[in-house]
C-alpha cells in the first residue's frame, strides 16, 4: 500500500466532490475536504476528513484552504480540482455576473489552488492534480457559455501544469464526464422537463443520453475511482490528459 498523502478536495458537500472525498479517505489518504456549504462538515467528518469553510470566487480563501491544509497535516500533495455550479442562458440573455462568478469559481479559483499548492508538492517531489471538467471541456452545448467556457479553459490549465510540473514529479490530468447522478444534474432534468412538457424519466431518456452508448446515468462512486487511479504512485507516467468518462459519448 502507498504512503498516506495529504489532498484538498473542493466541492466536497455533495456529489462528485463528496464521493472523492470517501473514496480517498477510504484509502488511507489525509483529507481535507473544501467547500462554501457548511453542510460539508458532517460529510467530511463522517468520512475522516478534516473541513475547511470557504468560497472559492475569492482568491483569498482560496489560498486559506491550502494554507490550511498545510497547518493540518504539514503539506499538500493532491488537489481535486470539483467545485462547480452550472447557469443555463442564451449569450443574448446571459448574466455578466453569472459569467464572472463561474469562470471565477470554475477556472480562477483551480489555478489560484494550483499556485499556492505548487510549492508544497515542489518541496517533495511528488503531486497530483485533477480538475474535474466535463464533457463540456471537449464539446458545447447552447445555454451554456459560461460552463462551456470554464470547462475548455480548465483544459488549457491542466495541459500547462502538467508541462511545468514534469520535472517535478507533478502530475495534471482533467477529467471530463458526461452526465453524473448529482444534485446539479437532478437539477437540471428538473428544468429541461418544465422547458420541454416531459416527465423527468423522458428527460434523462430523450435528452441526456441521446448520445450516450451507456444508456444511465454515472455514479459519482465511479468517477470518484478514475480520481483515485489518477493520484496514485501508479499513475506518475499519466499527465497533461484529457479523461473521458462519458458513456461513449465521444465515440460518435
Ligand atoms: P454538486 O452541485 O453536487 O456539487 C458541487 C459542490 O460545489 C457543492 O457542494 C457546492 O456547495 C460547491 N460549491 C459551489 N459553489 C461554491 C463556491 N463558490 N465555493 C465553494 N464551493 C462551492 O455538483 P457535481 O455534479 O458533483 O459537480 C462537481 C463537478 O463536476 C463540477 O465541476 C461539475 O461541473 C463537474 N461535472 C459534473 C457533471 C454531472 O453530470 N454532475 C458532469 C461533468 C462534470
Amino acid at each position: 500500500s502507498e504512503a498516506p498523502r495529504v489532498a484538498v478536495v473542493t466541492g466536497s458537500s455533495s456529489g462528485i466532490g463528496r464521493a472523492v472525498v470517501e473514496t480517498l479517505a477510504a484509502r488511507g489518504q489525509r483529507v481535507l475536504a473544501v467547500d462554501f456549504n457548511p453542510e460539508g462538515r458532517a460529510v467530511a467528518e463522517s468520512a475522516g476528513a478534516h473541513f475547511f469553510e470557504a468560497d472559492l470566487t475569492d482568491g483569498a480563501q482560496c489560498r486559506g484552504a491550502i494554507d490550511t491544509a498545510v497547518e493540518a497535516f504539514g503539506g499538500v500533495d493532491i488537489l481535486v480540482n470539483n467545485a462547480g455550479i452550472q447557469h443555463v442562458a442564451d449569450i443574448a440573455h446571459f448574466p455578466e455576473e453569472k459569467w464572472r462568478q463561474i469562470l471565477d469559481l470554475m477556472l480562477t479559483a483551480p489555478f489560484l489552488l494550483t499556485q499556492a499548492a505548487w510549492p508544497h508538492m515542489q518541496r517533495g517531489g511528488w503531486g497530483r492534480i485533477v480538475n474535474v471538467a466535463s464533457i463540456h471541456a471537449k464539446v458545447a452545448s447552447p445555454g451554456k457559455a459560461a460552463y462551456v467556457s470554464a470547462k475548455h479553459g480548465l483544459i488549457g490549465l491542466t495541459r500547462t501544469a502538467a508541462l511545468e510540473g514534469g520535472e517535478h514529479g507533478i502530475t495534471a490530468n482533467a477529467i471530463c464526464p458526461a452526465y453524473v447522478r448529482t444534485p446539479l444534474v437532478e437539477k437540471q432534468i428538473a428544468d429541461q422537463a418544465r422547458l420541454n412538457a416531459m416527465d423527468e424519466a423522458e428527460v434523462v431518456e430523450k435528452i441526456m443520453l441521446a448520445g450516450a452508448a451507456v444508456k444511465r446515468l454515472i455514479e459519482p462512486a465511479e468517477v470518484a475511482e478514475l480520481v483515485a487511479y489518477l493520484v496514485s504512485d501508479g499513475a506518475a507516467a499519466v499527465t497533461g490528459a484529457d479523461w473521458g468518462i462519458d458513456l461513449g459519448w465521444t465515440a460518435r
